[in-house]
């Protein structure tokens, strides 16, 4: 992808020749008269380098450094002057991420702009790559559902909020039925299918605000904010359906159904004894014969 530069000079001679060399070599380059018209352009465009002039009329060149790092990404080579009254560790300290001496070269331009772009492109690998490895980290590899160390870390989450703002709070217990049975049938590998379909059915059934996730082995949990146990149910029946109509269409041989715990949290209590209780209601509701959604209230 092409690199953006913004070049930033009140000096209209300098900053059309640097923009001219910078477009010949098929950057995508802007210019801005004032460090005020280069911050309002920020407004709307993003750039992935600027390159200004220190003295200018106006704001100068380094406060603008300053406001442009604490509000974008985007790295900052200053021209600076031997003899100004700014040093190199003014132009550092503010931000800047290099600094080329005026009267400009551009071959040294160049060079100190590619090594900013090189930087900028190792910088932003590194922070995909770590994005990355943190979405690994709370992914349940089979289902692609959040996993259940992300469960007790978001049920703390939610739990924390509701002590703040005292909004209902749900949750959801699933377990596929007879599991066991299909996979003895069937194999443990169109059973990992199984899973993998039945968390996309639950998913299908959630508001944005909702999560799910593999709680373990056969089982998932919904977290559901801002919703009573009366509208958790509504959620969980329509799981149920989903699941015994959808789960095999084309294949009416086979049959799966899921059970299903809901529960509202009560102020004060612990995540354990909230997940406790939606397990009970699951279990209630294998008791009372299975694909069905039973509640337990506090
Ligand atoms: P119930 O209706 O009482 O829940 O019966 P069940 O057979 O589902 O319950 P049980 O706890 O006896 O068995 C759970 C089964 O889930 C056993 C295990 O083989 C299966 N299972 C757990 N994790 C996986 C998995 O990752 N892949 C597959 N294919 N099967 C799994
Ligand atoms: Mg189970
Ligand atoms: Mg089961």
């Amino acid at each position: 992808m092409t690199a953006s530069i913004l070049i930033v000079d009140d000096d209209h001679a300098v900053r059309n020749s640097i923009q001219e060399f910078l477009t010949i070599l098929e950057f995508d380059t802007y210019s801005a008269d004032s460090a005020e018209s280069a911050l309002t352009f920020l407004e709307t465009r993003h750039v992935d380098v600027i390159i200004t002039d220190i003295i200018m009329n106006g704001m100068d060149g380094l406060q603008m450094t300053k406001i442009v790092k604490d509000k974008y990404d985007v790295d900052i080579i200053v021209i600076t002057g031997y003899t100004g009254n700014y040093s190199y560790e003014d132009a550092i300290e503010k931000g800047a991420d290099d600094f080329i001496f005026k009267p400009v070269r551009f071959e040294e331009l160049l060079l100190r702009l590619k090594r900013v772009l090189r930087e900028r492109a190792l910088t932003q690998e590194r922070t995909l790559m770590l994005e990355r490895l943190k979405e690994l980290a709370i992914t349940d590899d089979l289902t692609k559902l959040y996993n259940s160390r992300h469960f007790y870390n978001q049920l703390e989450n939610e739990i924390n909020r509701y002590k703040r703002y005292q909004r209902p709070l749900s949750l959801l217990l699933i377990d596929v039925d007879h599991f066991k049975e299909y996979n003895d049938t069937y194999g443990h590998l169109e059973g990992d299918k199984v899973l993998f379909n039945i968390a996309k059915l639950i998913k299908s059934c959630l508001r944005t605000m909702d999560t799910a996730y593999r709680y373990g082995g056969e089982e998932f949990t919904v977290i559901l904010p801002e919703t009573t146990c009366n509208a958790a149910m509504m959620v969980s029946e329509r799981i149920n359906k989903v699941v015994k109509d959808d789960l095999f269409i084309e294949d009416d041989k086979k049959d799966l159904s899921v059970s299903i715990g809901v529960t509202e949290y009560l102020p004060g209590e612990l995540v354990t004894e909230f997940v406790r209780r939606a397990d009970k209601a699951m279990y209630i509701a294998k008791e009372g014969g299975r694909n069905r959604t039973s509640f337990l209230l506090p």
